[in-house]
């Protein structure tokens, strides 16, 4: 889907430098910079091909009616952010430019003033100077311009109040694992890089946008399940095979140290959910946000369940990372049993783990919740429950009054909690 970009070269009225001649502009931003790990590329990379910058233009430079000392936005005055942007809208069209016929707006002003992205567009800067990482690498704006779509930062379940929380993901730079850029090597004055690019996007936030082609993501064809499954590299799409695995509302994906990645430590399989807009990490049974060969799913120490509750089964576990042949091998695992339910002692859960992880082990099917003890419920089977839904009184963490709202909202009928607890994440924007 073509997906132009209008860049809009701004300066501010009592500052018209120029830092770079609009090539420069070009190669970062639009199809001209096609195999130079420009925006290009990146969204070509990152979305399976679904978003194509070609046709993006570069305009300016044009002049605002507004000197630098009244530009007054920041992370505190998001309405003057927002202002400036539509300002510059204002001002190109006044200049004969369409751009309300692009999907997005990057304002790309003359020194690093200000940085972020919104639904009006997105602003970014850079005065050539090389005095700290430009606002325009590809490691930076790559995230501001996914605001701009709708992307949130990414999450780690466990750490809700850490606004990036996904090392590993572009919605939470300019993390630890950016690396060079191939085709722009400058440096700072201190030595850094100054056009540092990556990491790729996950495949809960490409999922959320529609840029996750499913044809390529493994899923259960079944209630029950016991297969093994080899996931490629998650952006390789020139290579056979999955990119991705589906399982409950689990995104399970491998990702090697190349290309966007460059700067990750080792080849990991990562396990994501998307809620509330945004991504969140998952870790694997020992608490690891990095899955390694041996990783397997759910909580290590979870109280064994009484053998004549006959109950089903959930779990997966990664089996082999071979980085050189840019596989993963993954074993899946779903037993319905006869579907009773699963006991989690209320002790076991104050002491060990939160809601969220809680919801994440229940892996798309419902919990029922009462004072006492919280029960997985495996979504294909029937039982009798008799028991009231009552929210817990018990200490939990702040996050979790709206959680049990969420999972007992609708009690006590029972048949609220034999559906899928989550809303349904395919009714807005994706297709
Ligand atoms: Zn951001």
């Amino acid at each position: 889907m073509a997906d132009p970009w209008a860049i809009l070269l701004i300066h501010f009225s009592d500052d018209d430098t120029e830092p770079f001649d609009k090539a420069w502009y070009r190669r970062m931003f639009t199809a001209e910079g096609a195999g130079d790990w420009g925006m290009y590329d990146w969204f070509r990379d990152n979305s399976h091909g679904r978003v194509d910058l070609a046709g993006s233009e570069v305009f300016g430079w044009y002049t605002l009616d507004m000197k630098t000392s009244e530009y007054i936005g920041n992370g505190q005055n998001q309405d003057a952010r927002r202002d400036l942007v539509i300002a510059c809208k204002e001002k190109a069209r006044a200049e004969g430019v369409a751009v309300d016929d692009f999907a997005g707006t990057l304002v790309i002003l003359n020194y690093g003033r200000d940085l972020f992205g919104g639904g009006e567009g997105a602003v970014a800067g850079d005065d050539g100077k090389n005095l700290d990482v430009s606002g325009l690498a590809p490691a930076i704006i790559a995230q501001e311009m996914c605001h701009v779509y709708g992307l949130q930062h990414s999450k780690r379940l466990g750490s809700p109040e850490v606004e990036y929380g996904d090392s590993w993901d572009m919605m939470s730079s300019l993390g630890p694992y950016s690396s060079a850029n191939p085709a722009i090597t400058t440096r700072t004055v201190r030595g850094e890089l100054a056009y540092p690019i990556g990491p790729g996007l996950n495949a809960a936030n490409m999922w959320s946008q529609g840029w996750l082609d499913e044809s390529r993501v493994w899923s259960p064809s079944g209630e029950t399940v016991s297969e093994r499954v080899t996931l490629r590299p998650l952006h390789r799409r020139d290579l056979d095979g999955h990119l991705a695995a589906r399982f409950g509302e689990l995104f399970i994906e491998l990702r090697v140290a190349e290309g966007w990645d460059a700067g990750i430590p080792r080849a990991t399989v990562l396990v994501h959910l998307f809620e509330q807009g945004s991504s969140w990490l998952v870790a694997d049974s020992k608490g690891s946000f990095e899955w390694t060969a041996g990783s397997v799913s759910g909580a290590e120490g979870m109280p064994a369940a009484p053998a004549e509750l006959d109950l089903g089964v959930v779990e997966f576990t990664v089996e082999q990372i071979d980085a050189e042949a840019r596989s993963a091998t993954l074993r899946f695992t779903r037993t319905t049993g006869r579907g009773a339910p699963q006991f989690m002692p209320e002790w076991w859960l104050r002491r060990r783990w939160g809601w969220e992880q809680l919801e994440t082990m229940s892996a798309g099917e419902s919990l029922l919740v009462t004072p006492h003890d919280v029960t997985r419920i495996p979504a294909a089977t029937r039982f009798d429950v008799s028991r009231q839904i009552v929210v817990p009184t018990f200490g939990l963490d702040d996050t979790a009054e709206e959680t049990v709202t969420r999972i007992t909202g609708s009690a006590p009928p029972i048949d609220a909690f034999l559906s899928p607890r989550m809303p349904d994440a395919d009714s807005e924007g994706h297709g």
